[in-house]
C-alpha cells in the first residue's frame, strides 16, 4: 500500500540558525538550573524539513512550579498545569514549556484519565504519536531520535510510535492527525500504522468533533489531500458523517470553498454537527446553494448575484468557477450593484416624500435593480426624478 520515496530528502538541521533567541535562552536558563530542556514534536519535525516551525514546544525534565521558578522574572501563564504545560510570556513569542511525561491509562479513548511526570526524555518521547513528531533537539546536543523519525521524515513516511494498534486505541484522534500529516506532509502512512487505523476508527465517536474538524480542516488544505482522500476515503467517511471522498486539491484554498466540495449535501447540518464557526458554515452552504443553480453570464447577471449574495460569498462562488477576472471586472466597472453605494439611501427617499416604513426598503432595491440594469444613473438627482415621476407623493 505504501510505497516508500526513493529518493531521501535533505534534512538541514539549520537549527541553530532558525531557532529564535528566546527559544535558545528558555533552554538555556532551565540548563543552568540543573534540568534538561529541549525543543520537541513538531517544531523539531519543521526544523528538519527546512521549515519555519509554527510554534515552539519546549520539553523538560523541570515540574511546573520549578519551571515557573526558573522563569520568576517573566510573565508565566499556567496554561495547562495538570498537564505540566507554562507558557512563558517573552517579547518575541509565547513558548509552551511542557514537563516530560507519562500519560496515564486512556479509560475513554480521548484523553489520559491522569499524566505521570518523569524524569526521562525517552519516555516523554515515547507518549508522542508519530515518529516524525517524537524527536527532541538541543543546540549542544543535536538531535535525539529514539524511535528513527528522521528516516522516516527522510523517506516520508508517517509511522505510529510503538504499537499502532495500542496507540490508536489509547487516542483515536491520533487517526485523523495521521490522515492529517499525511495530507499536510505528502507523507505516506507506513502499511502497519494505516492497517491499524482502519481496525480503530469506530472509537473516533468519542473524540470531541471540534478536535476532529480542526484536523479535518488542516487535511482538506494540505498539498496532498486528494491522494489521503482517495486512499483513505472509507476511513474518513466513518469518522466524518456526510464526507464525501472527492478531489479538491484544484479548488481555491479556502476552508469554506473546500468543505462545501467534500460535504456536497446537507452542508449546513454536517458542518454545524463538526462545530464549525457560523461564518463557515454559512460560507460553505451557500456555496454549495450557489453551485447547484445556473451560473450568472451577463454582467447584469452578475451584479444582481452581488446585490443577492454579497461579495464575499459570490467571490468564492466565482473562484470556484474560475471566473475570478470576469467578476473583479464586473466590481471595478463602477456600476453599482450594492445599496450602501447607491446615490439615494432611506433619508433621502423620505425626504422626498416616501412613508417610512417597508415601502422605503421595497423602492430602494427597485432604484438598485434599475441601476443594475444600467436603465438609470447611480446619481442621486437622476433617481430622485425617476422616483417623483413614478409615485404620486
Ligand atoms: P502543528 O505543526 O500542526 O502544530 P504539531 O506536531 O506541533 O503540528 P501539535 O498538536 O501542536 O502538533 O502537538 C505538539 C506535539 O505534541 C506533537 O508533535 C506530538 O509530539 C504531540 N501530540 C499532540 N497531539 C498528540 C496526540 N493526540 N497523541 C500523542 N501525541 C500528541
Ligand atoms: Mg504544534
Amino acid at each position: 500500500m505504501t510505497e516508500k520515496r526513493k529518493v531521501p530528502v535533505e534534512t538541514p538541521l539549520g537549527a541553530e540558525t532558525v531557532m529564535p533567541d528566546c527559544v535558545e535562552k528558555i533552554l538555556q536558563r532551565l540548563n543552568q538550573h540543573g534540568f534538561e530542556a529541549y525543543v520537541v514534536g513538531g517544531s523539531v519535525r519543521d526544523l528538519l524539513m527546512g521549515k519555519k516551525p509554527s510554534d515552539w514546544d519546549v520539553c523538560t525534565s523541570a515540574e511546573p512550579d520549578e519551571i515557573k521558578r526558573c522563569f520568576a522574572d517573566c510573565r508565566t501563564l499556567d496554561i495547562g498545569i495538570k498537564h505540566g504545560t507554562v507558557a512563558v510570556l517573552t517579547e518575541e513569542m509565547t513558548v509552551e514549556i511542557t514537563t516530560y511525561r507519562v500519560d496515564g491509562l486512556y479509560t475513554d479513548g480521548r484523553r489520559p484519565d491522569s499524566v505521570t511526570f518523569t524524569k526521562s526524555l525517552t519516555e516523554d518521547l515515547a507518549r508522542r504519536d508519530f515518529t516524525v513528531n517524537a524527536m527532541a533537539f538541543h543546540p549542544g546536543e543535536g538531535l535525539i531520535d529514539p524511535f528513527g523519525g528522521r528516516a522516516d521524515l527522510q523517506y516520508g513516511q508517517i509511522r505510529c510510535v510503538g504499537e499502532p494498534d495500542k496507540r490508536f486505541s489509547e487516542d483515536a484522534l491520533r487517526i485523523m492527525r495521521g490522515l492529517r500529516f499525511s495530507s499536510v506532509l505528502g507523507f505516506e502512512i507506513s502499511a502497519g500504522t494505516a492497517a491499524a487505523m482502519g481496525r480503530w476508527v469506530s472509537l473516533t465517536e468519542k473524540v470531541s468533533r471540534e478536535r476532529i474538524s480542526v484536523e479535518l480542516s488542516k487535511l482538506i488544505l494540505g498539498f496532498d489531500v486528494d491522494r489521503v482522500t482517495a486512499e483513505y476515503g472509507d476511513i474518513l467517511k466513518a469518522i466524518v458523517r456526510g464526507f464525501r471522498p472527492v478531489p479538491v486539491a484544484a479548488f481555491p484554498n479556502r476552508l469554506s470553498v473546500r468543505l462545501a466540495a467534500v460535504f456536497p449535501e446537507n452542508t449546513e447540518t454536517c458542518l454545524r454537527e463538526l462545530k464549525f464557526s457560523s461564518r463557515i458554515v454559512s460560507e460553505a452552504a451557500c456555496l454549495n446553494r450557489l453551485i447547484a443553480g445556473t451560473p450568472p453570464q451577463t454582467p447584469v447577471e452578475i451584479r444582481k448575484l452581488l446585490a443577492k449574495e454579497g461579495e464575499e460569498a459570490v467571490s468564492l462562488y466565482f473562484s470556484v468557477l474560475g471566473r475570478e477576472r470576469e467578476l473583479r471586472e464586473v466590481q471595478e466597472s463602477g456600476v453599482c450593484f450594492s445599496l450602501p453605494r447607491l446615490a439615494v439611501n432611506g433619508k433621502d427617499l423620505m425626504d422626498a416624500g416616501v412613508p417610512r416604513g417597508k415601502e422605503v426598503g421595497k423602492i430602494l432595491s427597485e432604484l438598485l435593480n434599475l441601476v443594475i440594469e444600467e436603465k438609470l444613473d447611480n446619481d442621486r438627482d437622476v433617481l430622485i426624478k425617476y422616483l417623483q415621476g413614478r409615485t404620486e407623493l
